[in-house]
């Protein structure tokens, strides 16, 4: 079943027309693990990463994001797509 993410972060190099996020792959941690991260510790090694649990949403964040005027858009191996996940043109 293909993943729909919603994302409103309109500056991020991920974010998509409608709302939609258009990367390849996401990874959320908790706001404490994230911070220690570089740029390239992202979702294409999320299956190493520890359990960072967290006390409520104010305290994840979505490690992917990258500033669309970054130059750091190509460090972590995630991808942009046109369609979102699935590649499917999704009518809702
Ligand atoms: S990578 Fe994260 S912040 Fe960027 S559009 Fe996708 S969900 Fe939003």
């Amino acid at each position: 079943m293909p993943q729909h993410i919603h994302c409103t972060v309109s500056n991020c190099h991920y974010y998509g027309h409608g709302n939609k996020c258009m990367a390849s792959e996401i990874v959320v941690v908790s706001d404490e693990f994230g911070v220690k991260q570089p740029d390239n510790v992202d979702a294409t090694q999320a299956s190493t990463f520890p359990a960072t649990p967290a006390g409520s949403c104010m305290e994840t964040c979505c490690k992917t994001f990258v500033p669309s005027d970054s130059n750091k858009t190509n460090v972590d191996g995630v991808t942009k797509s046109q369609s979102n996940f699935g590649g499917t043109n999704r009518t809702r």
